[in-house]
């Protein structure tokens, strides 16, 4: 693709393209400058890119595995392999960019981290950084995600956090992020807003993926040491894109690679409010301070959205995964509530691995695609463990024959 990819892209203001950027109110636009500039100058240092380095190793326990499917593979062919975040401290990687923007927010001074969260797992995995830190931290939260995921209610408050419950619009992820902005320009100096994914104004999308390029960096290693190959295919569930862009970055420039980018087709494609499958229906719009592919209402306001998976259910995408989808260079299909739930089953009882709602859309598109391409190998990015799940999917779907 391009020998300098991650200078160009974004560009100084923070597009991809036509892309991102930051669409933001006069008040904001200071307090980004400053975090892009102690970015800059604070994340190429030896001494941050050396306690980092120290963190993941000895904190997070990466590097994670990447594992060989056989069960899976002997079932549905072609050779499907998992890079293990759910094997990250809190099962996600989501801690990989918290871990980061955390460590920022402490070279920078600030003493209170805010955040929203869907799932719980962004919630989780800032409380941890928090923690881990010393510094406050205030996680908003649909009301409807909190009774869905209350076990990770209960872990960010054992972490110290304090929860802010959401109670208008849908009750979800984009409630939630209002929320936590509103809050975050009310103290700007003391406070910084760490967002859950590669979304945001600028510099968001761009932090959020520096620091999850560890994953990509650590699993072309990994899969090359044990095939002796690249991979024909890698797999990731796409809700604001990070664990994708985690694991696609690495693979940018190698064209025999093929990226799949999977969304939510939810209950249904053809009805709005029944999917969030943003790259099949969405068209650029502006949402959170960004541009991107936007599932729109017929005002043009970003729309009501479904998914079994909490932390998929977002009308946006990241700006960079727009501009990809753009240039060709990955491939966005969609998977049902029905078919993720069948495949939650499926690794659980193939494998002895219980993969997060979101995961489970990953590994059921590469179900399918190794069915499809007997002979190729399939690299998934397992984003998280499916432990804040059971209950639900209990529930809600019951136990297969
Ligand atoms: C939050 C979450 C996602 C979705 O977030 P992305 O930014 O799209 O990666 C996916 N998987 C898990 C386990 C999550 O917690």
């Amino acid at each position: 693709m391009l020998a300098n990819y991650f200078k160009e892209f974004p560009n100084q203001e923070g597009f991809f393209n036509e892309y991102g950027g930051a669409f933001i109110p006069p008040q904001l636009e200071s307090e980004m400058r400053k975090i892009n500039d102690a970015y800059f100058a604070i994340s190429k240092s030896h001494k941050f890119i050396s306690e980092l380095r120290d963190i993941r190793k000895h904190f997070q326990g990466r590097p994670t595995p990447v594992y060989h499917c056989n069960r899976l593979s002997q079932k549905y062919g072609g050779q499907i392999y998992l890079k293990r975040e759910d094997l990250n401290h809190t099962g996600a990687h989501k801690l990989n960019h918290c871990m980061g923007e955390a460590l920022l927010a402490k070279y920078m001074g600030k003493k209170k981290l805010i955040a929203e969260t869907g799932a719980g797992q962004h919630g989780v995995a800032l409380a941890t950084a928090a923690a881990y830190f010393g510094l406050e931290c205030e996680i908003h939260m649909g009301e409807v995600d909190m009774k869905k995921e209350y076990p990770n209610v209960q872990r960010m408050k054992i972490l110290g956090a304090t929860v802010v419950p959401v109670s208008h619009g849908l009750k979800t992820l984009k409630e939630a992020v209002d929320s936590a902005f509103e809050a975050y320009l009310e103290d700007p100096i003391n406070t910084i807003y760490c967002i859950g994914s590669v979304v945001g104004p600028h510099p968001f999308p761009m932090m959020v993926r520096d620091f999850q390029r560890i994953v990509g960096i650590e699993a072309k290693d990994q899969f090359f040491d044990m095939t002796g190959e690249l991979p024909d295919n890698i797999v990731a569930c796409v809700g604001g894109g990070s664990n994708a862009m985690g694991i696609f970055s690495a693979f940018l420039n190698d064209a025999a690679c093929r990226l799949y980018g999977i969304e939510p087709a939810g209950k249904s494609l053809s009805t709005i409010g029944d999917h969030a499958a943003t790259m099949t229906h969405g068209k650029p719009g502006i949402i959170h301070g960004f541009k991107c592919y936007l599932l729109q209402d017929e005002n043009g306001e970003p729309a009501a959205v479904h998914s079994v998976a909490s932390g998929l259910d977002y009308p946006g995408i990241g700006p960079e995964h727009s501009m990809l989808r753009d240039l060709n260079k990955v491939t966005y299909e969609s998977i049902s509530d029905k078919e993720c739930i069948d495949a939650f089953f499926e690794l659980s009882r193939l494998e002895g691995i219980i993969p997060a709602l979101e995961s489970s859309h990953a590994v059921a598109f590469a179900m399918k695609l190794a069915k499809e391409n007997p002979k190729q190998s399939i690299l998934v990015n397992l984003s998280g463990r499916g432990d804040k799940d059971l209950d639900y999917v209990i529930e809600n779907f019951g136990l297969p024959q």
